[in-house]
């Protein structure tokens, strides 16, 4: 294994702007197929889920899957786009031995999916990647190479299977961006359950189109990199070909356009084949399919079987919770995440509290554990009587942290912990008025300096107090003792 070159921070690399275009298929989660009856299941013996129509046998007729055309209106519905009332299927023509028919049906001219829009964060900015279209096509069959024996098979399982390929202008810079991108599609797909998600078994898998220009000169000559099917890959693969790109145009040479593979291994991109042009695979419309037609009534009838989208979610939870909108962003990341919030939040009466302790603590642990929401050893209730008790002044919030500590290996009740541990806040003013008098006597230093009016000499006489009443003091308190006490 190669080691692994840096990611690539800056905007401009070299004096040269890169410029990103996303082609991804996300394969629609029907029983069946599209245009057969048989079964979409993943991992099955070889050729065991092919019908006639998939395997293209003379005589046999493609019949269109309601089920997915109502995925790609609810992935339209979901991005804002344009439904198209009429579209049309084509034949895309080309020769492969894991394409029986010797073409593909896809849609060309007029795509189901029209226009829309994916919004998402890059850190703390807001970015908006156009869409151009999302169309509805067959999978084709897969090639297995049994190297072992020397020959090549064909399994026509995966052939028929339905995909929705999304399209979208080249409005990316970084593979930052592009990674961020195409995170906020995978949340929106799965989301709205139009789609597994499944990387590693293909369900969802993203081709990046690839250029660099001088900042202000027209769009440089792109190369595509095919089935990115991991967002570090992504990352990696882009890098790496930006890199490669800006050395061939120093050193003279154009860049040709082409469709290349990364090599997880060696790190590298390289060139598959030239890329055909759309003349190439002479794009007709299917004579044995009907155009696509799409009522107002039926969008409106599916719009209506919809869960609430992530972006209304955020902006309710805006409006209801009083939050930034990059918090309610970041909360409404999985249906998941959003109904955690939602139940502690409600529960503790506490919103911006629990989303900190969400979006903090729980989000680092989690992270660091490589566990889902799901998976969270602390449920929404016990998280809720957590902020509760911070909320209440019971605890300070490094004593919460100490709490949550426990929460995470496993105890349950917050009181409990709080007691056994002794960490409720000092409520006694006298005790506590002896530790400031004390702090005050052993540090003259500090509280001269803060009489001459510097104020971050208090700061270290209130660790000094914290310190002393082991974490257990409220701080806004023992900062209106001492000044109280100092005040001139
Ligand atoms: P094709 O029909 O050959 O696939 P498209 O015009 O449909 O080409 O573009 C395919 C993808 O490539 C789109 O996502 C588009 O945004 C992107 N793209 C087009 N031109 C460039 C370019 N110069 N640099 C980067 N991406 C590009
Ligand atoms: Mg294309």
């Amino acid at each position: 294994m190669a080691s692994t070159p840096s990611p690539i921070k800056s905007l401009l690399v070299g004096g040269y702007e890169v410029v990103i275009g996303f082609e991804t298929h996300a394969q629609l989660s029907t029983r069946s197929k599209i245009f057969s009856r048989a079964s979409t299941a993943f991992g099955a013996e070889p050729n065991t889920q092919a019908c006639a129509v998939d395997l293209a046998l003379p005589g046999t007729l493609p019949v269109m899957n309601k089920g997915a055309v109502e995925r790609a209106i609810q992935f339209g519905l979901a991005i804002g786009s344009h439904i198209a009332p009429r579209s049309i299927f084509a034949r895309k023509n080309y020769f492969y031995p894991d394409l029986p028919k010797g073409y593909q049906i896809s849609q060309f001219e007029i795509p189901v999916v029209q226009g829309g829009a994916v919004e998402f964060f890059l850190g703390e900015e807001k970015k908006t990647v156009r869409l151009v279209r999302a169309h509805l096509e067959e999978d084709a069959g897969k090639s297995l190479h049994e190297d072992f024996i020397g020959q090549s098979g064909i399994d026509l399982n995966r052939a028929g299977t339905p995909l929705l390929e999304i399209v979208t202008e080249p409005d990316m810079r970084s593979s930052a961006e592009a990674v961020a991108y195409a995170k906020e599609l995978h949340k929106i797909v799965t989301w709205i359950g139009i789609c597994d998600g499944n990387m590693q078994e293909g369900s969802f898998r993203c081709d990046a189109n690839v250029s660099v220009r001088k900042p202000g000169q027209p769009l440089g000559t792109r190369r595509e990199i095919k089935n990115l099917n991991s967002f570090k890959f992504m990352q990696q693969a882009i890098d790496f070909e930006v890199r490669w790109q800006i050395g061939q145009i120093e050193d003279g040479h154009a860049i040709q356009q082409a469709t290349v593979l990364f090599n997880p291994d060696t790190g590298e991109t390289r060139a598959m084949r030239t890329k055909e042009d759309a003349a190439d695979y002479r794009y007709f419309p299917d004579p044995d399919l009907p155009p696509l037609c799409i009522s107002e009534q039926w969008i409106e009838a599916v719009r209506a079987q919809m869960a609430e989208l992530p972006r209304n979610m955020a902006a309710r939870f805006q409006a209801d919770y009083a939050l930034s909108e990059y918090d309610a962003t970041q909360l409404t990341q999985s249906l998941a995440m959003a109904s955690y919030f939602e139940s502690a939040a409600r529960a503790s009466g506490q919103a911006k509290l629990a989303s900190n302790w969400m979006t903090g603590e729980l989000a680092r642990r989690l992270n660091a554990q490589d566990l889902s929401i799901a998976q969270s050893p602390v449920a929404a209730p016990t998280l809720a009587q957590l902020v509760g008790r911070i909320a209440d002044s019971t605890i300070s919030n490094s004593a919460a942290r100490q709490v949550f500590d426990a929460l995470w290996e496993g105890a349950t009740d917050v009181d409990a912990v709080i007691d056994s541990k002794g960490l409720k806040q000092m409520n006694d003013t006298g005790a506590l008025e002896a530790i400031v008098d004390e702090v005050i006597a052993a540090n003259a230093k500090n509280v001269s300096e803060f009489k001459g009016g510097n104020e971050k000499a208090l700061n270290a006489l209130v660790g000094q107090i914290m310190k002393a009443s082991k974490g257990k003091a409220n701080p806004q308190q023992v900062n209106d003792l001492l000044r109280g006490k100092l005040s001139v």
